[in-house]
């Protein structure tokens, strides 16, 4: 700034703040001046994205929460992650995305949340809805990355009918039949049974609706199942293309981005095979990295879309800039 302009403004500056200005009765001034109530929660949360000619709008169904010690490494090693990424000790807060992608002929839900079966912090989902512009009746397909209650639940309403109406469910054949098997439900322990929930509530409100898919299978123009076993035994990440536009919407991935970007051979309790869950994340994180594939992630902070790069042996998280259209 040359010093005749800067001169100038100071001059203007003084100005505005001199003389009458002053002389105002501090009576006059209104004294609730932006006093307001706190909101005491998180606006409804609705984010939107084109990927070639299609849209992707990201709704954040809420948090779930989940101790620390379902991380399958040394508790220590596990604090001293969440505290370098600026996460508190315990419980970790998990948010919850769900995708819907406007491919032009149809609407498709990637995931559907938790609705309010995990708790009161999720199940936001009809409001991120409403707040988008759709019914959930125009909804023709939603595709199911796997059956844990904080993807399915959210298919069906407190009172157990199908919350999309018209639309078809599509599941990984290998989830249908690991989660709705009585053999298999017979072989976990009593406090797991509950996992078992979602996919008898989603059953019993689709029925002939739920058409399952092999894992790779192509599901409609533009998204395909890519196979990503190991966190559930039909463990599917779901490819969107549009002309050269490119997204990889890949479920439960990953879980807790503080620590298992840095440390990705970290596990969870709950995925079903450790080892193969642990080189699924390895195998799709290299892939997006040596194909420029942003990722969609569930359980990532809001919208949870990005791309990876690799710093040393951690993975880097860079949040895909908004786009304004
Ligand atoms: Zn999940």
């Amino acid at each position: 700034m040359s010093d005749s302009v800067s001169t100038v403004r100071r001059r203007m500056l003084f100005a505005g703040t001199s003389g009458a200005a002053l002389s105002i009765c501090p009576a006059l001034i209104p004294s609730a001046f932006g006093k307001a109530p706190m909101a005491g929660s998180q606006a409804i949360s609705v984010h939107r994205m084109k990927l070639g000619n299609f849209e992707i709008t990201t709704m954040l169904d809420g948090f779930i929460e989940v101790p620390p010690s379902v991380l399958q490494a040394d508790p220590e090693l596990v604090k001293t992650l969440l505290t370098a990424g600026d996460w508190p000790p315990a419980p970790m807060r998990l948010p919850v995305n769900t995708f819907l992608v406007n491919t032009g002929e149809k609407l498709v839900l990637l995931d559907a949340g938790g609705a309010k079966m995990l708790g009161p912090t999720a199940g936001r989902l009809p409001q991120c809805l409403a707040a988008a512009g759709i019914a959930p009746g125009q909804i023709d397909e939603v595709y199911i990355t796997h059956m844990h209650g904080d993807h399915l639940h959210g298919t069906v309403t407190p009172e157990g009918t199908a919350m999309f109406p018209n639309a078809i469910l599509r599941i990984a054949k290998a989830d249908m039949d690991y989660w709705t098997s009585p053999e298999e439900e017979a072989k976990v322990p009593e406090n797991q049974k509950a996992r078992f929930i979602p996919a008898k509530r989603a059953v019993a409100a689709y029925g002939a609706r739920i058409r399952p898919f092999s894992l790779g299978e192509e599901l409609s123009t533009g998204i395909r199942s890519v196979d990503a076993a190991g966190h559930t035994p039909g463990h599917s990440c779901f490819m969107v293309l549009s002309g050269s536009a490119r997204m990889l919407a890949i479920g439960d991935t990953i879980h807790v981005a503080p620590v298992q970007f840095p440390r990705p051979e970290i596990t969870v309790a709950f995925d079903w095979d450790q080892a193969k869950a642990r080189a699924t994340r390895l195998s799709i994180f290299d892939t997006a990295i040596k194909e420029g594939i942003p990722l969609a992630a569930v359980h990532l902070p809001f919208p949870g879309i990005g791309r990876l790069r690799k710093n040393g042996d951690a993975y880097v998280f860079d949040p895909m800039p908004w786009q304004l259209f």
